[in-house]
């Protein structure tokens, strides 16, 4: 018997997870604002509580826009099951602490999101929950910290801002040697369009949902994806902790899941174009991008990867001075945090991300002085790198030998 072939994911970012006709015949997916649910009589109400009927009983613990949104980020993963939040942050949170106890040791990449590493080395400690941080790619050092007690390991792929890729199945593999120890991967760089860890086996993935699937710097949201059973623990105890997006964020999600196919793929290209020109820029020192030959670990990306995402890590060729002076003539770009949507952003991390720290400690973390985070947005890329063109000319560093050999090429 053939087998229906699925639906592309384009189609399935517009219509997936969601019964037709929806309420009053509308098109688009109804926003219902309301706190709670009511009961037809008493007899619904046992109806719902025997399980013999589903129902909506309170804003806490159900939605019905915060459910469409669920089944499509479930859809789009290929999870059985998606749990969401109002911020990426309470998404990571809630989902550890459903799996943690006293007692408990867990493992965590040390160049896993900041929030992220603080929530495991500061406040799971205060509970009783031992952590040994390793080096990202020691997947050695990570199989020899693999204990009785170990519940879960955390690790990002790609990080920020070096945008490391992680070998999945290694983790895979040093995680089936502990029964009962649980995978877990942000995968908020990659997105379910770049890759999919729940393929590679891993148990339990996570998104700040306020990057590339909200996709237009205009909401807070987070995603925990996983088996059903994953998913209803982390459920419980989002209906205890909340942390519950609101109706409106569910739809302006759904509105901008409806554009991710496309968008992806736009930002894909761009983030691709846009790293070549800044690694044959004469004023850039460095640049890393996983689709880059240049870049340590695109053999991994190409392995686990469909796309590269549109975030661009650089040096300048120069120091402190030079980067702010790249910032300060950038037009176009505009300089803030956050990454994935339509504005291209373009982020200093010792400045901003790290600033409470002196440059000997960001150099002993890795962020330089000269380092520059760009997430390219939705304008044209010829622009996008019009602009950078023009505020890197304002750098003060001498042109490189590599400018000349570029002409070389050129002519
Ligand atoms: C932004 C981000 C988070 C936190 O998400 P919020 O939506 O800001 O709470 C977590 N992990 C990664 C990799 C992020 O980029």
């Amino acid at each position: 018997m053939a087998k229906k072939k699925p639906q592309g994911r384009a189609t399935r970012s517009i219509h997936a997870g969601e019964d037709r006709p929806r309420w009053a015949h509308s098109l688009t997916t109804p926003i219902a604002l309301t706190s709670t649910y009511v009961f037809e009589d008493s007899g619904h109400i046992e109806d719902y509580t025997s399980g013999k009927r589903w129902h909506c009983e309170y804003g806490r613990y159900h939605n019905p826009t915060r459910q469409v949104a669920e089944a499509r980020l479930a859809d789009l993963e290929g999870a059985e099951d998606a749990v969401l939040f109002d911020c990426g942050m309470s998404a990571v949170s809630t989902a550890l602490l459903a799996f943690l106890k006293a007692g408990d040791h867990i493992i965590i990449t040390d160049d896993a999101y900041k929030r992220t590493l603080s929530l495991c080395t500061k406040l799971f400690p205060r509970f009783g929950v031992d952590v040994d941080v390793i080096s990202f790619g020691d997947y050695a050092g990570m199989a020899s910290k693999v204990r009785k007690e170990t519940r879960l390991i955390f690790s990002e792929s790609p990080t920020n801002p070096y945008l490391n890729i992680m070998d999945l199945e290694k983790i895979r593999q040093i995680a089936k040697s502990r029964k009962g120890l649980t995978t877990f991967i942000d995968s908020t760089f990659a997105t379910p369009a770049n890759q999919r860890p729940l393929e590679s086996g891993m148990d339990v993935v996570i998104h700040s949902a306020t990057k590339y699937l909200g996709g237009h710097n205009d909401i807070l949201c987070g995603v925990v994806l996983g088996s059903r059973k994953n998913m209803d623990q982390v459920r419980d105890l989002q209906r205890t902790m909340g942390g519950i997006p609101d109706p409106l964020t569910c739809y302006l999600l759904i509105r901008g899941l409806k554009t991710f196919g496309m968008r992806m793929e736009r930002l894909n290209g761009c983030g691709y174009s846009v790293a070549e020109f800044l690694e044959s820029h004469p004023r850039v020192r460095k640049v890393y991008y996983p689709g880059l030959k240049s870049h340590r670990h695109h053999a991994l990306a190409k392995k686990y990867m469909r796309g590269f995402g549109a975030v661009v890590t650089f040096e300048i060729d120069g120091n402190l001075a030079d980067a702010k002076r790249f910032l300060d003539r950038l037009k176009l770009c505009q300089i803030g945090p956050s990454l994935g949507g339509v504005e291209t952003l373009v982020t200093h991390p010792g400045l901003i991300s790290y600033y409470d720290m002196n440059p000997k400690q960001r150099k002993a973390l890795g962020i330089l002085d000269e380092l520059v985070r760009l997430s390219c947005g939705l304008e044209d890329p010829e622009d996008i790198m019009e602009d950078l063109d023009q505020a890197l000319e304002g750098s003060s560093a001498p042109r490189r030998k590599k400018g000349s050999a570029r002409s070389k090429h050129g002519s």
